[in-house]
């Protein structure tokens, strides 16, 4: 019964989606009770970019007539769903949080912006983040920090950070995300919501901005694993636009949910949980893991000697990252979109634009990205780190050999406070100790709530399966969700 007290912004998407197919609520006022609270809250938060309020209104009351008519309807209709700014949205600004895309508006729609138009979700606006989501903490967006809605002192984690204190924060129902080295799962342990990292390959990449090519996911966060399921599920699926994606049915993932543990083993790997890990961090997770245990799951200590390793995995993910983005950005340079400074001289045109354009940490990545990638240093650098990321991958599938999933932190502490990192980047490239050889090596992870800091901060579980096995973090997620006290 309390579902029904609370404002429609702040239901879930499988509550509203009854209510709106009955005729017990409309699109148009869960739509406008979404922008009510980004009115009331936003300047606070800072979760969004670019607010799409006629369109959005628009298609809601396009969704009430046709429920008037008895039309059919997509599985997520009148639901809002907001979007990272790094997805291109026909019409619709999209930045990437950074100066040199300020004024780009794309011609097209990302598949997977198609795919929600398509379910008739109502699309809110677009997401703060790192700007080219490069960062931790979202505070490298030209457009400022998003806040944490726990404490707005704080980080959100990134870079998704918008999308997931939006959430967080009831100013949408949904959002989607995209995570390159962790940056679906960080935001989502640090601002207390569920996220998901699909395996490569799971999400079509057309019309995501490329970070890192050979990294990058696009995938949901929610407020609960449910609503998480049901996202994926529209996003998912094999793309012509994108050679990378695979060909693969998609399961009915919230059909999964309540299959329950019973029989899976659940491997710990030790090198998680080493020197460094806040131990209120360790005992909310090991809680999450007993949840596990009491449904019947079999736990096991594993052991990732390279993937656990960060001399490894961190210094692997940030030369291969930075090579993919120095290549990938080289496309900004005030011809063909974005800012233009203008110069009678074409490299000076060139320089000038990508100066003013890019922001400080922008430019450190494509500097250590050329460097990697120059003659001289590949084979010492990018090849290495590639023959790495191999030994990461061998760790894992050794792993699933005789685990159905791994549980981990998602970071060492709960979310830290706006500008304790920001002047120092490795420390800032260790909060992805424990995110980013899940990139390397291509698997799902999710990100899900277990337990709350003696600062009254979330805490986030991390669970990570086989290629293509998203269904079984779904459904022990919700085992976890199910056995918490709300
Ligand atoms: N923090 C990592 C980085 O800065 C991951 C970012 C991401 O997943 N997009 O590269």
């Amino acid at each position: 019964m309390a579902g029904f007290m609370r404002r429609l912004n702040e239901r879930s998407a499988h509550e509203l989606i009854g209510g709106i197919k009955a005729g017990e609520i409309t699109a148009r006022q869960v739509t406008e009770a979404v922008f009510e609270r980004i009115q009331e809250h936003d300047s606070n938060i800072n979760a969004y970019i670019t607010l799409n309020e006629p369109g959005a209104l628009q298609k809601a009351d396009e969704i009430d007539r046709r429920i008037a008519a008895g039309k059919p309807l997509g599985c997520l209709a009148g639901i809002p769903v907001a979007l990272k700014d790094l997805l291109c949205t026909r019409g619709l600004r999209t930045t990437c949080a950074s100066r040199i895309l300020d004024t780009f508006i794309p011609p097209y729609d990302a598949t997977a912006v198609a795919r929600l138009r398509q379910s008739d979700a109502i699309l809110i606006g677009k997401l703060n983040m790192d700007e080219f989501a490069m960062g931790s903490s979202n505070e490298n967006s030209a457009y400022g920090p998003a806040r944490n809605p726990h404490d707005p002192e704080r980080v959100t984690g990134g870079s998704s950070g918008g999308s997931a204190a939006a959430v967080a924060a009831g100013e949408t129902v949904l959002a989607i995300g995209s995570d390159t080295g962790g940056s679906i799962r960080l935001p989502a342990s640090f601002c207390g919501v569920v996220g998901l990292k699909p395996t490569y390959g799971r999400v079509s990449r057309y019309g995501l901005i490329a970070y890192a090519s050979s990294l990058d996911q696009i995938g949901p966060l929610a407020r609960n694993v449910r609503d998480t399921a049901l996202l994926l599920h529209v996003i998912a699926g094999h793309d012509p636009r994108d050679s990378t994606s695979a060909d693969l049915p998609v399961p009915d993932y919230a059909a999964s949910l309540e299959t329950g543990v019973e029989g899976l083993t659940v491997g710990i790997p030790g090198e998680f949980f080493a020197a460094g890990l806040d131990p209120e961090v360790r005992e909310a997770v090991m809680r999450g893991v007993g949840l596990l245990e009491n449904a019947g799951a079999r736990i096991q200590e594993v052991s990732l000697p390279v993937a656990g390793h960060p001399a490894y995995a961190i210094a692997s993910y940030y030369i291969i990252a930075t090579g993919e983005a120095s290549s990938n950005l080289a496309r900004y340079d005030g011809v063909k979109y974005g800012l233009r400074v203008e110069s009678d001289d074409l490299i000076d045109m060139y320089c000038k634009t990508r100066s003013r354009g890019f922001g400080a940490e922008v430019k450190r990545r494509i500097m250590l990205g050329t460097y990697v990638l120059s003659a001289g240093y590949y084979d010492a650098y990018y090849l290495k780190a590639q023959r790495v990321r191999t030994l990461i991958k061998a760790d894992f599938d050794r792993a699933f050999e005789t685990c159905d999933l791994l549980a981990a932190p998602v970071s060492p502490t709960p979310a830290f406070k706006i500008g304790e990192k920001i002047d120092d980047p490795l420390q800032m490239y260790l909060s992805d100790i424990y995110t980013v050889s899940v990139n390397l090596a291509g698997i799902p992870g999710l990100s899900l709530p277990c337990g709350t800091s003696s600062d009254g901060l979330p805490i986030g579980l991390q669970l990570l399966g086989r290629a293509f096995e998203e269904q079984t973090l779904l459904r022990a997620g919700y085992v976890v969700e199910q056995g918490q006290v709300p």
